[in-house]
């Protein structure tokens, strides 16, 4: 297996050694109980206030309580609850409170979802605001003075867990300060904590939640720092643990784990501010190297020594993510809850970041703890990735014959190719992906006879243009062509008529074009047969919107491959008349079955004929030096040439098809539509090469 790269510290961290060795020595010898008053649970509680004691420390925490709980949600939760039970007591006694609950616009998202939900369960009805931030993600202090007076909570953090920007948070108690605001202050430090400085009791913070595992503890341990004499509810309530401030048996394994790392943080074995630069710096220099169109998102000399958010123009996040992963280090898009769900960044949006930037975006993070090794490592891996990328084997991959889709999502284009001419035609390109194809045509040396459009959608026409445009020096046909993108002389290139265009010949293939309903067109590809203006055989049509029935029957043969311009949501849209048969008449095609990573050998060596089909992207699989699983060389069909690859393989012997990728996901998707379409038998490795290399190392 690669050795793994772990730069994605914001998420999540590796328990330190001495914390897992803390916490198996709290689990076995020292599991007493520390609310027992017997020896053993005397020792527990012995180690669980030696604990606080260090964390008080490290926190500066002066007289303020400080408990344990769960992590940093249960942490800002217990916060929120606190100062609106304190204000709806407070308007109950006919008190004024303001009326702003003020939240950081970049906050994680615990925080808003807090506010709105204790906000609706007390039925404070107060208003919720955003706190907006300047380009460089620091909070808007003129904003801030224009509220403060009737802001009732504020909630900022210490640094942003997605761009590593530093708060200003003395600028902000200064505004506070000014304006004599009553607001309560709930400050989220989990991406300060061994990072910064911190010393809470010399502030007017009231509320401080941190989280273990962003610091090299286990998951599900965490502090609340709570000023003396500010309002506190418990969010639990029960036996009366910890001061009765939070009840419930201590979680003693993970406290004593976040014991050792906070004992290693006050020796000095983490490394200090000065080096984490260094190492910073390091990477940032790699970056800027392998990516010249690479650019920051945050300043990086306002934000944390650890963290870095960049983007590179052309590159989605998805590309770069799954390149890098490729390589064995582990980077995001932005914030681990946000990544599941892939939503756009909530953090670059606020700070009014290109859509490009957003749409590119990836963060690396690290730790205090990280060792000089991974950031050599770390660099090593970002100059190969910027290899791979600069040598634009775009989607395209190694260059070969058939027929390459361009999904954005929702619009599918079609780029139809031809290795031995070194030509190629584009049908229906989607807008956003102009900039890509014209990339991967150039990238080629491919010649463009002409960009086809289905319909005469003006969105459409648009981007067919703006191909034509961008690849003008490469274009043939843009002067000589009608509104359609079909040629209407034959002078340059091989067209095979010379008053009517009625085929475009690209080496041996050949591409008619044919009248379908309201003014659509349908392009058929095939052979060249004997004649000239007809493909022997139809081995692709290319549809646009036309629904397939609209089309005479026997038009197409029952492997033609139908290939729309929409996506419908269908990662592979298109389909054949055989698959439409099989679902009308409730067949529901071969099942692709599941194949997991342990059974993986004994599946190789019981089926010789296999085809070992990774279809990651060609980035992803050159990255990665190739794919080899248990001995078998894998062969790289990415998912955009997946439909090229499965009109050959219908028209082959049927080998068994083994598919492959990162997560399993994209394998699952193409095993599942392979069996639409009829072919089997097809496996697709659950868990995907995750599983399936951690069992080959
Ligand atoms: N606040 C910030 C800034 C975070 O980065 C996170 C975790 O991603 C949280 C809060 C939530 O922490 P926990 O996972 O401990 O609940």
């Amino acid at each position: 297996m690669k050795a793994e790269i772990y730069l994605d510290g914001n998420a999540t961290s590796a328990v330190l050694p001495a914390a897992v060795a803390a916490a198996a020595e709290a689990m076995s010898h020292g599991f007493g109980n520390p609310s027992s008053s017997h020896l053993s649970g005397l020792r527990a509680r012995a180690l669980l206030e030696s604990v606080r004691a260090r964390a008080r420390r490290l926190i500066g925490s002066g007289d303020g309580e400080l408990m344990f709980n769960s992590g940093a949600t249960e942490g800002i939760n217990t916060a929120v609850l606190s100062a609106l039970v304190h204000l709806r007591e407070r308007r109950a006694d006919g008190q004024p409170i303001g009326r702003w609950l003020l939240c950081g616009a970049t906050e994680h998202k615990a925080v808003p979802e807090s506010l709105a939900h204790w906000n609706r369960l007390l039925g404070l009805g107060l208003q919720i605001r955003e706190l907006p931030v300047d380009t460089e993600g620091q909070h808007d202090l003129a904003v801030l003075r224009a509220l403060g007076p009737e802001t009732a909570l504020l909630c900022t953090m210490a640094a942003n867990n997605e761009t590593g920007v530093v708060s200003d948070l003395a600028g902000i108690e200064a505004v506070l300060a000014g304006t004599t605001s009553p607001a309560l202050w709930l400050v989220d430090c989990v991406q300060a904590l061994g990072k910064m400085p911190l010393n809470l009791a010399t502030t007017r913070i009231d509320y401080a939640p941190f989280s273990g595992h962003k610091l090299n503890a286990p998951k599900g341990v965490g502090m609340l720092w709570v000023r003396r004499g500010a309002p506190f509810t418990p969010l639990m309530v029960g036996g009366g643990q910890e001061a009765g401030l939070r009840s419930g048996t201590e979680n003693m394994a993970g406290i004593a784990a976040l014991g050792a790392v906070l004992e290693a943080l006050e020796d000095g074995s983490f490394h200090g501010p000065d080096v984490l630069v260094c190492l910073r710096d390091r990477i940032a220099g790699s970056l800027r190297h392998a990516f010249p169109d690479l650019q920051f998102n945050a300043p990086i000399a306002r934000s944390l020594p650890t963290t870095l958010n960049f983007s590179v123009l052309g590159l989605s996040s998805e590309d770069l993510l799954n390149v890098f992963d490729a390589t064995g280090m582990r980077v995001s898009a932005g914030s681990a809850c946000s990544a599941a769900r892939t939503l756009p960044s909530h953090v670059l949006r606020a700070m009014q970041r290109p859509d490009w930037c957003s749409n590119s975006a990836v963060r690396l993070s690290f730790g205090p703890s990280v060792d000089v090794e991974t950031i050599e490592a770390a660099c090593a891996a970002i100059a190969r990735c910027g290899e791979v990328l600069k040598r634009g084997v775009c989607a395209a991959n190694a260059l070969q014959d058939g027929v390459l889709q361009w999904s954005d999502g929702v619009h599918c284009g079609w780029l139809v190719i031809d290795v031995a001419s070194r030509s190629c035609v584009a049908i229906d390109p989607p807008a956003r992906l102009v900039s890509g194809i014209a990339e991967s045509v150039r990238a080629q040396g491919l010649t463009l006879l002409t960009t086809l459009g289905t319909d005469n959608d003006t969105e459409a026409a648009r981007s067919r243009l703006a191909l034509c445009d961008a690849l003008s020096d490469v274009c043939i046909t843009h002067l000589g062509a009608d509104a359609l993108g079909w040629p209407t002389s034959d002078e340059t290139f091989g067209l095979t008529s010379s008053v009517n265009v009625s085929a475009v010949r690209l080496g041996c293939q050949l591409l008619v074009r044919l009248p379908a309903s309201d003014g659509h067109v349908a392009y058929l590809l095939g052979s060249t047969g004997k004649g000239m203006t007809m493909p022997d055989e139809c081995r692709f049509a290319f549809i646009g919107t036309v629904a397939p029935a609209a089309f005479p029957d026997g038009l197409f043969g029952p492997d033609t491959l139908l290939c729309p311009s929409r996506t419908k949501g269908a990662a592979l849209p298109a389909t054949t008349t055989h698959a439409r048969y099989l679902l009308q008449t409730g067949q529901p095609g071969a099942a692709p079955q599941q194949l997991v990573a342990a059974a993986l050998p004994a599946f190789l060596q019981s089926h010789p004929q296999a085809l070992l089909i990774d279809v990651r992207d060609a980035r992803e699989h050159s990255a990665g030096g190739g794919l080899h699983l248990h001995g078998w060389p894998a062969l790289n069909v990415p998912m955009a040439a997946l439909t090229a690859a499965a009109e050959r393989w219908l028209h082959g012997e049927r080998r068994p098809i083994l598919l492959v990728c990162r997560s399993g996901q994209r394998a699952e998707q193409a095993a599942a539509w392979l069996g639409r379409i009829g072919y089997a038998p097809v496996w697709h490795l659950v868990g995907g090469l995750a599983q399936a290399e951690a069992r080959q190392a």
